[in-house]
């Protein structure tokens, strides 16, 4: 999984863990390496994904592609204009959207494929990985979840609760 060209990479494919629910995103001119991703300590993220803590990946819907069977692919309303994204057969969830930022959408990076997280040269996933920012760390579990590093950090999601990060 080289390097496509300056900015871009070829595109990286992840799923359901059913396999019903798959998709691939591309990378096109200035897209590469990804932007923005997350690490997130919210209670809502912990109940919808039964982890401490959810790495995500945010991208533009354009460079999304959903393969689904069966309409395996639904989405949950956990709050006011905001859907998650599941396999309503095994349960995975996939996604965040929030309707007020339709440019983007947050994808659950456990949910990519492990050859993209672990594979090759391990810059990939590394690329993907690198953590920028750690959301909702009032909720940081003190021992558990409170080790990882990222360049910044915020008690809940709103800028003014930045609470300091590493260079
Ligand atoms: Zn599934
Ligand atoms: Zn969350």
């Amino acid at each position: 999984m080289a390097d496509a060209g300056p900015g871009t990479h070829e595109p990286i494919s992840g799923g359901c863990l059913c396999k019903a629910v798959k998709y691939s995103i591309a990378f096109p001119q200035g897209c590469w390496p990804p932007k923005k991703n997350n690490i997130c300590h919210c209670t809502q993220c912990r109940k919808a994904t039964g982890a401490l803590m959810s790495h995500i990946l945010t991208v533009t819907p354009s460079q999304i592609t959903w393969t689904c069977e069966d309409r395996s692919f639904r989405e949950y309303s956990s709050s006011t204009g905001i859907f998650r994204g599941f396999c309503q057969t095994c349960g995975s969830t996939l996604s965040w959207r929030n309707t007020k930022t339709p440019a983007e959408i947050d994808i659950f990076s456990g949910t990519l494929d492990e050859d993209v997280l672990i594979g090759g040269d391990g810059e990939t996933g590394k690329k993907i990985l690198m953590t920028d920012k750690q959301l909702w760390c009032e909720n940081i579990v003190p021992g558990v979840t409170d080790g990882v590093k990222s360049r910044l950090m915020y008690k809940t999601n709103a800028e003014g609760g930045f609470l300091g990060g590493f260079a």
